[in-house]
């Protein structure tokens, strides 16, 4: 048997995958079986940040494989602490939850939100809210979460206590505010697999006003946004956003699991002894991984992130077969005339791996691609567009 069909055989069939292996690659140049070249335009879903098999990356893993590769959470490691430490100086956050995954940063963020209201208002204050259209995770919880019915129709009953609104309706969330059961309102600034698709910034401004004012906890979820993709640390940056609690995960340690869920003064200490806790959350591997990538998230970088993104937005806006372009940074989600998935086939047929999100062609390209490959990468994209 070949991979294609041992993983048919003994792989649940979850992912309907593209005939390609991948075995190697070097930064944004990745090859697969057959010696063909693509340049990799996803990042593995916005997770190598900085590319595959990146100098840097593998000399941080390296040195804390040599070391040590995993200690339970009832001992002290270096490297989750100087991350943690990492990400609340570049935030002004307090503290740090770590775990493996988007899902579960997002699991301890509800968690926090309904020991906090029980504690500080009601039992009954237990109800999250979040945007129809978003996207937050994979776990039964983080699905409730998740404001698309198609994700939740084979997996009643759900976890009760969410209620999705249309974003931009802030009439129907005072309305549930109004009845005191609301303890904290969840968002995406840029709704990853919803399709691409920014907050609008004077809801996002006004999401900000009223969470404070109701002292009702903001949460953002930067599984996908956060990490440098945007072109800012965290994509709440952007908006001037004020959150109680950011989830991340994807991108952070650049190709190791690691999620991570920070906590402002407010909410800090809500978690206690006991209360939350992961086996392999705050693995020194992938927080040394992390602490490499965050350490790399310079301003320099980011400009650079936008630069490119300024870039291909040039390249892309009013192409001929391309409708509309939107995200934030290297975020990009491309309406195409054609079906975003003839658009991605035909790339990959040229030799470069794009994906798809709802019905755009979306683009997730290392922070460091170098331009010239971008370009390359753009223009076998506009070809697939128009032709
Ligand atoms: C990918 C994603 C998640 C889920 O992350 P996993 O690591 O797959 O659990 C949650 N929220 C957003 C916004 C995401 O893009």
């Amino acid at each position: 048997m070949n991979t294609f069909e041992r993983d048919q055989q003994y792989i649940a069939h979850t992912y309907k995958r593209f005939p390609v292996e991948i075995v190697s690659g070097k930064g944004s140049l990745v090859q697969d079986r057959d010696g063909k070249e693509y340049i990799d335009m996803g990042s593995g879903i916005a997770v190598t940040s900085f590319g595959v098999a990146d100098e840097d990356w593998i000399r941080a893993v390296e040195e804390q494989i040599h070391k040590v590769q995993h200690m339970s959470n009832l001992y002290y490691t270096e490297p989750c602490a100087l991350l943690a430490e990492a990400l609340c100086s570049r935030t002004g956050m307090s503290r740090v939850f770590f775990s493996n995954s988007g899902a579960e940063a997002n699991e301890c963020a509800i968690k926090v939100a309904r020991k906090w209201a029980a504690e500080t208002k009601s039992p009954a204050c237990s109800t999250i809210v979040t945007l129809e259209n978003s996207f937050h995770g994979r776990t039964l919880t983080t699905l409730s979460a998740t404001g698309q019915a198609h994700y939740h129709e084979l997996f009643q009953p759900l976890t009760p206590g969410f209620a999705h609104i249309a974003a931009g309706d802030m009439d129907t969330l005072k309305a549930l505010c109004g009845s005191g059961t609301v303890a904290a309102i969840l968002i995406e600034c840029v709704q990853g697999e919803g399709g691409v698709i920014p907050l609008d910034p004077e809801f996002a401004k006004a999401l900000d006003d009223f969470t404070r004012e109701q002292n009702i906890l903001l949460m953002v979820d930067e599984v996908q946004t956060g990490n440098g993709r945007t072109g800012a640390l965290y994509a709440y940056m952007h908006y001037g956003l004020h959150p109680d609690v950011v989830s991340t995960a994807k991108g952070l340690a650049g190709g190791l699991p690691l999620g991570a869920t920070l906590l402002s003064e407010k909410v800090k200490d809500v978690l206690s002894y006991g209360d939350h806790g992961s086996t392999f959350g705050g693995n020194p591997v992938a927080a040394a991984a992390a602490l490499s990538v965050v350490n790399r998230l310079t301003d320099d970088l980011l400009q650079a992130v936008s630069a490119k993104a300024a870039m291909l937005r040039n390249l892309f806006g009013g192409a001929p077969g391309i409708e509309t372009v939107t995200g934030l940074g290297l975020m990009m989600g491309l309406k195409t005339v054609k079906p975003a998935a003839e658009v991605v086939a035909a790339c990959m047929e040229k030799g470069v791996l794009c994906l798809t999100a709802k019905d755009k062609v979306r683009l997730l390209p290392a922070l460091n691609i170098p331009d010239e490959l971008l370009k390359k990468a753009a223009d076998i994209i506009l070809a697939c567009c128009a032709g």
